[in-house]
């Protein structure tokens, strides 16, 4: 938002936020063009900025956060870089994920009005809520198609090794994660891929997918599965249906 849709994130006029002043400084000193998205920057710079940005986010926000929510959602300890959640709240905030995202954005959106010249804010509410983009998964569909089997995740069906006709599917769908990984992807056929779109798989598949990703996880990949849990993955599964994900998807 403030290097792409030059937004600005302060309530006082004429004056940045610390974070903003980090973005544009780092922006300048490599030359960023104002249209390349972070995502799209090479992963030391990406490294880099996210340590820049979390020692104003030390100075500024998780202590301010912290007092002004009376202690009631995570501790933490600045010196050893530690925020713990408190277990209720983490529950909470999975449980009702979506309804939180859309109340923040709405919020962050009429702010944003308030801060800013008109003339930046056309589509502001698209501006917030396309922050993270979805990645090409050309790179996620060269592994998989070296190290699986080559048949649909779903109805099984022969795939064909033409790019077009196989796709990369979200077993948990993107717009609820908003990330790539490995563990939640698999190879589909295209009418898999299309009929699921933003839909749960039932849970058979779920428990296919914990095999698949035992299998994954003992090949060269398994840096991919640094974070990743059966648990994890199977409480995913349950917020996102609890968010109102239709359930019970089968081909
Ligand atoms: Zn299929």
């Amino acid at each position: 938002m403030v290097i792409h849709h030059d937004l600005n994130q302060l309530n006082t006029p004429n004056r940045q936020s610390g974070i903003q002043k980090e973005l544009k400084e780092f922006q300048l000193m490599h030359g960023v063009p104002n249209k390349v998205v972070f995502d799209r920057l090479p992963s030391n710079f990406q490294l880099q900025l996210v340590e820049r940005t979390k020692k104003v986010g030390a100075r500024y926000v998780v202590g301010a956060l912290y007092g002004d929510m009376e202690a009631s959602i995570y501790e933490f300890d600045k010196r050893t870089e530690y925020i713990k959640f408190n277990s209720s709240m983490y529950i909470f905030l999975q449980k009702y994920r979506q309804i939180v995202i859309h109340l923040t954005n709405y919020h962050l959106a009429k702010f944003l009005e308030k801060h800013n010249d008109k003339n930046k804010l056309e589509d502001v509410l698209l501006k917030v809520e396309n922050i993270s983009k979805r990645e090409s998964l050309h790179a996620f569909y060269n592994i998989l198609w070296k190290y699986e089997t080559k048949e649909c995740f779903y109805c099984g069906k022969v795939l064909s090794d033409k790019r077009i006709a196989t796709h990369v599917d979200h077993f948990i769908p993107w717009s609820y994660i908003q990330s790539d990984n490995m563990w939640n992807l698999v190879l589909s056929c295209q009418s898999c891929n299309t009929k699921k779109s933003n839909k749960l798989a039932k849970s058979l598949y779920l428990e296919k997918i914990f095999v698949r990703n035992e299998n994954l996880k003992l090949t060269a990949v398994h840096n991919d599965f640094n974070y990743y849990s059966e648990r994890k993955l199977e409480a995913l599964y349950e917020y996102a249906g609890m968010n109102g994900y239709v359930e019970n998807w089968s081909p």
